[in-house]
């Protein structure tokens, strides 16, 4: 699934590639993916601005934003208009230079909604979105994982809580500030969120620096999934020593979802 950093390379990717191009139509294969009242509403307008919230992708068309999430496999490929339609492209924009840009995605998690560009921050899917830990202040987000009862990994992956940090990210930032990821987030410490916040931001920020890096290898061969290589100190090690003690990294499961940790560096 991609994270933050590989959406806001996706966002640059497609901003080089198409701003201020116009869509000229729309083919949906996928119905649920896209309904034909939005494509009649979108053609012969304008892309704008691509911005990102949180793992969103917000499309300006003025007067409307088009709001994507890739979900677990989506990823957008940049092909000519006559390239054959694979199995998997569910939307192809044709856009004014002769380009298209095509939605694939093999599971069809993937969604589009389009709001006006008005209020499409205060209205769902957006509304919902807690600050990222770039805008987040450690004080908030302190009181507000007082108030709750749930495991710091857990908090750390709803997005209502903090923005923008999924499975990957979140056990690096938890190997980073030492804390165990069973952690009960009333038992953290205002200097333990502080921490977590600063983690988040330096982790980050490195993966979307290295999703820069490779961009145009996504763009020529593999289309823009935004995914790449950082160097992950716990997430999928399950059984090798861990890069600081030496001990084993251990992998179990919280609220659902794969955990790493050394449980010697993160101490219950
Ligand atoms: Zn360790």
């Amino acid at each position: 699934m991609p994270e933050l950093p590989e959406v806001e390379t996706v966002v640059t990717v497609l901003k080089r590639r198409i701003l201020g191009l116009t869509i000229q139509n729309i083919d949906i294969y996928y119905d649920k993916m896209m309904d034909e009242d939005t494509k009649t509403l979108l053609i012969g307008k304008t892309i704008s601005d691509i911005t990102r919230q949180g793992k969103y992708i917000c499309f300006h068309l003025n007067p409307y934003v088009l709001i994507s999430h890739l979900r677990m496999e989506g990823r957008y490929f940049f092909k000519d208009i006559d390239e054959p339609k694979l199995k998997h492209e569910h939307v192809v924009f044709t856009l004014s230079d002769g380009l298209s840009l095509r939605y694939h995605d093999t599971r069809k998690f993937g969604t589009f909604d389009l709001r006006h560009l008005s209020d499409y921050k205060v209205v769902p899917p957006l509304s919902q979105l807690a600050d990222e830990p770039f805008q987040i202040d450690p004080k908030a987000l302190y009181k507000t994982l007082k108030s709750k009862h749930k495991a710091i990994k857990t908090a750390l992956l709803d997005q209502s809580i903090i923005a923008g940090i999924g499975n990957i990210y979140a056990d690096e930032i938890l190997f980073s500030t030492r804390i165990n990821p069973h952690r009960m987030t009333s038992k953290l410490t205002q200097k333990d969120t502080t921490n977590v916040v600063n983690a988040a931001i330096l982790i980050l920020n490195q993966a979307i620096l290295s999703g820069g890096t490779t961009i145009r290898t996504y763009v020529s061969e593999l289309g823009v999934s935004g995914r790449f290589q950082l160097k992950l100190m716990v997430h999928q090690r399950e059984g090798e020593h861990c890069y600081v003690c030496g001990g084993s990294i251990v992998r179990e499961v919280i609220n659902g979802r794969s955990s790493f940790y050394c449980k010697t560096c993160q101490k219950r």
